[in-house]
């Protein structure tokens, strides 16, 4: 799909985010609806270069598990648009906002949705960093998609040991050799699955964990709770196996955590999948 921002028709806001806004649009020849996400070019200089990396990433990708992008519009004035699907059902924020918390098996069906599109990322080297349930995207067949890349950062490997280091390469460190393995980077990709296990509680709750139902977020005590406090829990009641699994997302210690790939085959959710996957 390539046409000109002129043949689009705005319905509606979709959301408002720090910066840029969020418009339902319809291409008038097709009836097809999309999304529009506005930037404007004379407006804050971080949120200008936030929706360009995120117009640099989303070309990169293609996944299911990771919201399309299918154009990109900019104007003389600076002006930037990115043309996404259309996610009909909202995010999982809203989500969990209308109809209440999700059960054990809705939350294995999304969570290893999210785990497709994170171990894509990661798979390409992209950090998305600010996931969460009003960044991930719901369409009316229960599909979540990752969406919201303008934090997100793709690591590049500064030394290629092997060319620059020629002769000395036996007593490098190992995360020399391979920081995603070996620890050089563990608060970058893992630091996207202590996101997911706190998403995953905050919507088997309802609220979110490090804080009691209703209370607002006083950033001070968060960051005391996050840093010096234990993870949080799952209330009883919860099987063994989603304990399992959250308790493998949230570590304090990163180089505990489970990596995106190695968490599609926990037991949570190998139980609700068994050997039935296509993609
Ligand atoms: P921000 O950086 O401003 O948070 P987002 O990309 O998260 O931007 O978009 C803000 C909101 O707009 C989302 O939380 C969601 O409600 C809505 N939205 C964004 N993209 C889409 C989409 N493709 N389909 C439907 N709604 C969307
Ligand atoms: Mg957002």
């Amino acid at each position: 799909v390539t046409f000109p921002a002129a043949e689009l028709e705005k319905l509606g806001v979709l959301g408002h985010g720090n910066g840029g806004t969020v418009y339902k649009v319809q291409h008038k020849r097709t009836s097809k609806l999309y999304a529009l996400k506005v930037v404007h070019g004379d407006g804050d200089q971080t949120v200008y270069r936030q929706v360009l990396r995120e117009r640099d990433i989303l070309r990169k990708t293609d996944s299911p598990y990771i919201v399309r992008c299918y154009e990109t519009y900019e104007k003389p004035s600076g002006d930037v648009a990115l043309l996404m699907e259309y996610m009909d059902a909202g995010t999982l924020d809203t989500l969990l906002h209308n109809r209440g918390t999700f059960s054990e098996p809705e939350l294995a069906h999304i969570t290893r949705q999210i785990l497709k599109g994170l171990s894509y990322l990661h798979a390409h080297k992209i950090i998305h960093r600010d996931l969460k349930p009003s960044n991930l995207l719901v369409n009316k067949n229960m599909e979540v998609k990752i969406a919201d890349f303008g934090v997100s950062k793709i690591m590049s490997r500064t030394l290629d040991p092997c060319n620059s280091y020629v002769g000395t390469c036996a007593y490098m460190s190992p995360e020399r050799f391979d920081p995603n393995a070996y620890g050089g980077n563990y608060d970058g990709f893992l630091g996207d699955i202590w996101s997911l296990g706190l998403t995953l509680m905050e919507l088997h709750l309802g609220h979110f964990p490090f804080l009691p139902p209703g209370q607002r977020p006083d950033w001070a005590t968060l960051m005391c709770a996050i840093c010096f406090g234990d993870p949080p829990t799952l209330p009883s009641g919860a099987s063994d196996e989603f304990r399992s699994f959250l308790d493998c997302c949230l570590q304090k210690e990163s180089s505990k955590r489970w990596s995106a790939s190695r968490l599609l085959d926990h037991p949570f959710l190998v139980k609700y999948y068994q050997g039935t996957d296509s993609c």
